[in-house]
């Protein structure tokens, strides 16, 4: 029976980082929640809508939503989650979460259907911690490539880097969302919603394994894969 891994962790914790090395190691889908966004709302045309428990939602208001930067429904986004759950498990395919299900409405929506499909002792759930100290520094220090948006985190081996090592784009900081006020506000935030989604975890029946967060990537997945293989 194929797995199921759901890394959570707080900005800057490298849980997408993770993320990409377990679906590559596992053989499993990285199912990102804001890629199954975008693939929905660029199909969206007029008159576009999705009924969910008797309410129809507009598939265009979405698309406005996803355009202006703004956070998409969250009844639509679990809607789309679970679409795309059920048709990758009928390929048989195991799964990688990264930083998703982020609330505790979406968890309660999707962890019953992986339950289902999957199996409860086939559910890995792993935090990734980091100090706030850390989380703060990381992010005020993150970059990004300018071709790709591909984020690189702060560290001895990049702090020199002035190119992007993937596609030799130049390097950016993101105005705005790295700033060390905005991130303290998108800690507090993770926090507030996070708590509650882990206790909602544990009485689903699923252990919620802490790492830490703060050695070297290569390291982490090491302790992420160990933690993957105990008990199964
Ligand atoms: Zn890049």
């Amino acid at each position: 029976m194929k797995k199921v891994i759901i890394l959570l962790g707080p900005p800057g914790s490298g849980k997408g980082t993770q993320a990409e090395l377990v679906s590559e190691k596992l053989n499993l889908y990285y199912i990102e929640t804001s890629k199954i966004i975008e693939v929905n709302v660029m199909k969206a045309r007029p008159g576009d809508f999705v009924k969910i428990k008797g309410k129809k939602y507009s598939l265009l208001s979405e698309k406005k939503l996803w355009q202006t930067g703004k956070l998409c429904t969250p009844e639509v986004v679990s809607f789309w989650m679970k679409n795309k759950i059920k048709e990758l498990s009928k390929e048989k395919a195991g799964l990688v979460f990264a930083g998703s299900p982020r609330t505790f409405y979406e968890g309660k929506e999707i962890v019953p259907l992986l339950k289902k499909l999957y199996g409860s002792k086939n559910i890995k759930v792993i935090l990734i911690e980091i100090s706030p100290e850390e989380t703060i520094f990381r992010n005020s220090n993150r970059r990004i490539c300018e071709l790709m948006r591909h984020p690189i985190l702060y560290s001895k081996e990049t702090e020199k880097l002035k190119r992007c090592p993937l596609d030799g784009s130049k390097l950016l900081k993101r105005k705005g969302l790295d700033d060390p006020e905005v991130i303290k506000v998108r800690l507090k935030e993770y926090q507030e919603r996070t708590f509650p989604l882990i206790e909602y975890f544990e009485k689903e029946g699923l252990e919620v394994q802490k790492i830490n967060g703060s050695p070297p990537p290569a390291d982490v997945f090491k302790n992420i894969l160990c933690q993957i293989h105990t008990n199964s």
